[in-house]
């Protein structure tokens, strides 16, 4: 009889955890990396890229120019997507490229690849941090982002097919893109016609009502987490930012294969982003520096009425994740534009231990989302120890609205003490950005190179 009782106590607690958990993650507009333009300029900047000019093509004509065998391909990338990702949805039939309603190339490519389709395509360069393009036409964040948010120093200039423009531009531009919107609004409880057909299911994680978290799944790698936290949460498994990032790096290479580079480096760029965003603590962990024991605990407190503990737990992750973004962003902006490139921060970011060309899709999880869950201790204290007025930091997401707000109210300053731990953690997550990025791209060029795609794959 207590056998019984205790296991349908235990049936009752896994039921509430599960409800507990899955609202657990996000309540705010995180972006894992702000500006990765500058990030992948860093990263890049000794690598094959530099130096090299495209000539800028529209989409339209990318689409139109090879419309059978893309058609072809991207059935192929679904099958090569079913057998690489685990709990991969394949892609329902009436959105095959060849088949689907969209009412225009471009539109036909993203219900293929099911992003927003309302994402509105421009022609652009993100300018680096510091620099002003007086010959171009300047165009604002809310020309592309479909939620625009307060994007602290982003300039973004117009540019035109036909026209030629740095490779390494091209790439560092599009890693930035995929935040502005791309994987807003994909689930079936998002409110949205597209969200009901693309098969992804009920949002896994996060609040439905807050539209910006719908794009959490698509941008956070929970691929580490223990096995407690996946059978209270199972839902926590359905993440897919290595879908993404094996699908830009296809359809870039079958760009490249074709002739077309502009849109060889643009979708290798948007693919960057979602390897990058994977080398960010706080997007590869539920809660980095705290134990599963601990999260279960809470979440049992709060279940029992005492939500102190939980809420308190929410908020200090949901605080740091903005805090090291919003850190990262002061740092490297202010250093890259005063031309500081000596500082150990930047050089972390230039790191060059890989030449190689190392990178395979299993690194996506097993080392790359691997590495920075790991990280999620050492980030944590760190941002703890940097905090300077904690009363500013209990409200940092009102306090990120503020047009030109000083984040060293917030933290210690770049040449105090307090300063050079959270500094060292930094760079060792940034040297991580960096490596991977490098050896991303390099596997996407020498793979193009020698006219391997998906369908040259078993
Ligand atoms: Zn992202």
């Amino acid at each position: 009889m207590k056998t019984k009782n205790n296991k349908s106590f235990a049936v009752i607690i896994f039921y509430l955890l599960v409800a507990f958990l899955v609202i657990f993650v996000l309540t705010s507009p995180a972006a894992a990396w702000e500006d990765h333009t500058s990030l992948t300029l860093l990263a890049l900047a000794d690598s094959e890229l530099s130096g090299l000019t495209v000539n800028v093509t529209s989409l339209e004509d990318f689409i139109y120019e090879h419309e059978t065998e893309l058609a072809l391909m991207l059935d192929q990338l679904d099958n090569y997507l079913l057998k690489k990702v685990e709990n991969y949805p394949a892609l329902p039939p009436e959105l095959r490229f060849a088949f689907n309603r969209g009412n225009s190339p471009a539109e036909k490519l993203f219900l293929a690849l099911r992003i927003n389709p309302e994402y509105r395509l421009q022609y652009y360069l993100k300018a680096p941090p510091g620099v002003v393009m007086d010959n171009r036409k300047e165009l604002i964040f809310s020309d592309m982002a479909i939620i625009p948010y307060n994007y602290r120093y982003a300039r973004f200039y117009q540019i035109a097919p036909g026209e030629q423009v740095s490779a390494l531009e091209v790439v560092a531009t599009a890693a930035d893109e995929p935040d502005y919107g791309f994987d807003i609004g994909l689930f079936e409880d998002s409110g949205t016609s597209f969200g009901n057909i693309y098969g992804f299911g009920a949002q896994p994680f996060g609040n439905p009502q807050i539209s910006y978290s719908s794009q959490a799944a698509f941008h956070m790698g929970f691929y580490n987490e223990s096995p407690l936290v996946y059978l209270a949460s199972p839902s926590l498994k359905r993440c897919y930012p290595e879908m993404r990032a094996l699908m830009f790096s296809a359809l870039s290479r079958f760009a490249f294969i074709h002739g077309d580079e502009y849109w060889g480096y643009r979708f290798a760029g948007w693919g960057l982003h979602y390897v990058q965003d994977l080398t960010m603590p706080y997007h590869a962990s539920v809660m980095p520096g705290s134990s599963a024991s601990k999260l279960v605990w809470v979440g049992l407190l709060d279940l029992l009425g005492i939500s102190g503990p939980y809420n308190q737990l929410v908020n200090d992750v949901s605080n740091k994740h903005l805090l090291l973004e919003m850190l990262q962003l002061e740092r490297i902006n202010s250093l890259y534009s005063k031309g500081d490139f000596e500082h150990s921060l930047v050089r972390a970011l230039q790191h060059n231990s890989v030449t190689e060309t190392s990178f395979t899709e299993e690194h996506l999880r097993d080392l790359i989302a691997f590495n920075a869950r790991k990280a999620g201790a050492d980030v944590d204290e760190a941002l703890e120890q940097v905090i300077r007025n904690r009363e500013l930091y209990e409200s940092l997401h009102e306090f990120y609205e503020i047009e030109n707000y000083d984040i060293y109210e917030v933290s210690y300053a770049p040449d105090t003490e307090q300063f050079v731990r959270f500094q060292n953690v930094l760079e060792t997550i940034l040297t991580e950005t960096s490596t991977h990025s490098k050896s991303y791209i390099n596997w996407i060029l020498s793979g193009a190179a020698t006219g391997e795609n998906i369908n040259t794959l078993e």
